[in-house]
């Protein structure tokens, strides 16, 4: 079992709430995609006359997920990314490049935090950046 695997495990059962078979196999196949993967892919590699999964089902448990904090969705791609520290605090700050569509995680920071309405309680926040990766910067240069 793979350590994003038991950290949700570990996470839904502190949470009270249920890693579904398909929440588990959508988990995993965002974790092993190891870059933004497309609900739409998702769909197709889950064995659907095995688990009769639908999309209304995929998309509920890609929201179980984001709820979870185990996956983020990228809005600017419409794909989703598994976390790389699970339960983090809802908050992602991901870093989009334009080239290879590789995403980043940066951890530790709060957006959404400062200088919010009062009294209303964040539920997620995604903040993109958009730019070019060091990897095609450097291939650029070269
Ligand atoms: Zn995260
Ligand atoms: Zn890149």
């Amino acid at each position: 079992m793979s350590d994003i695997l038991a950290e949700a495990e570990r996470l839904c059962a502190q949470a009270g709430v249920r890693l579904t078979p398909l929440r588990r196999r959508v988990l995993d196949l965002v974790a092993r995609a190891g870059g933004p993967v497309k609900a739409y892919d998702l769909l197709s590699q889950i064995d659907r006359s095995r688990t009769n999964a639908k999309p209304p089902t995929v998309y509920r448990a890609l929201d179980f997920l984001m709820e979870a904090g185990l996956v983020h969705k990228v809005e600017a791609l419409n794909a989703y990314v598994a976390c790389p520290q699970a339960g983090h605090g809802h908050a992602a700050v991901l870093y989009v490049c334009e080239r290879c569509a590789s995403v980043s995680e940066v951890l530790g920071a709060r957006p959404g935090q400062e200088n919010k309405p009062k009294g209303f309680k964040v539920k997620r926040s995604v903040v993109e950046h958009y730019g070019v990766c060091a990897k095609c910067a450097q291939n650029a240069a070269s």
